[in-house]
């Protein structure tokens, strides 16, 4: 899903207030159970990547070939995996099973975010507004007889705030790139590529290019990324959203060359 349409889809939908409660409880002895994890246009963030890569045990590239198409941003040159439905009958997810979501603990943003949209854009002094939206689907029954609670406790809830910090800084590159109204040239698309959905590869290509002798980085820092831990990943990924900053635009707010 490009922005605009993904900026459409939301519009359409009834907007809640950050202080707004809405009554929403989902578990598996409700008779819709499951039913929302099939025909889904799921696009996929590189931090939902991240997660599900470690969930599953496997590398980026193996991962993208298995269950995404990789789609790109119309106006930036992104790129833009989006999650591949099963080729069976009701298309459900990949990773739905009767029992569940097998991978819960590490499911997309997006889907801990359901029932709630969140709309986020960038200011002008690099600030994100954020609004919410009630995404409400016929078929679900998780409204009838909900617990109240307002958007930020349906968040905390949900341990989303590490997918939308990481979602943000992603988009704040995405609208700083639609800002000089030119999209990725196409090598660069494929080294955005590789930086935020390939770590393992990232981290080759950062030794290989001798990456953290062009710029300024401490040495804790420096082994911080190249750990190989969930923590060591978020930390890769973080550089890589610092370093593709200053490949594009020669600068970037976090990082210096040497
Ligand atoms: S990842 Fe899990 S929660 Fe998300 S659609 Fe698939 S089965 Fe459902
Ligand atoms: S359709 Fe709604 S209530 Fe049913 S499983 Fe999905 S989120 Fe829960």
């Amino acid at each position: 899903m490009d922005t605009n349409a993904s900026r459409e889809f939301l519009e359409n939908l009834l907007e809640i207030g950050r202080d707004e409660s809405f009554c929403f409880d989902c578990n598996s002895s409700v008779p819709c159970f499951n039913r929302c994890c099939a025909e889904l246009a799921l696009p996929l963030t590189p931090y939902d990547v991240l997660r599900l890569c470690r969930q599953l045990g496997m590398n980026g590239e193996d991962f993208l070939r298995r269950f995404a198409v990789m789609r790109s941003f119309p106006d930036t040159g992104f790129p833009l995996p989006m999650l591949n439905m099963l080729e069976c009958p009701g298309a459900p997810c990949p990773f739905v099973a009767p029992a569940g979501c097998m991978v819960y603990e590490d499911r997309p943003g997006a889907c801990r975010c359901y029932p709630l949209g969140r709309g986020a854009s960038m200011g002008t002094w690099g600030n994100v507004t954020e609004r919410f939206f009630l995404v409400r689907e016929d078929y679900c029954k998780g409204f009838d007889k909900g617990t109240a609670r307002v958007p930020a406790q349906w968040f905390d809830d949900q341990q989303i705030a590490v997918y939308n910090a990481v979602n943000d800084r992603y988009m704040r590159l995405i609208t700083m790139v639609r800002a000089t109204g030119k999209p990725l040239e196409a090598c660069l698309a494929a080294t955005a590529e590789l930086c935020f959905f390939q770590l393992d590869k990232f981290r080759e290509f950062i030794k290989k290019m001798r990456i953290f002798e062009r710029v300024k980085i401490d040495d804790a820092h420096n082994a911080a990324v190249m750990d190989e831990s969930l923590a060591g990943d978020e930390a890769a990924l973080d550089f890589a959203l610092d370093w593709m900053e200053l490949v594009i635009f020669g600068k970037s707010k976090g990082l210096e060359k040497n």
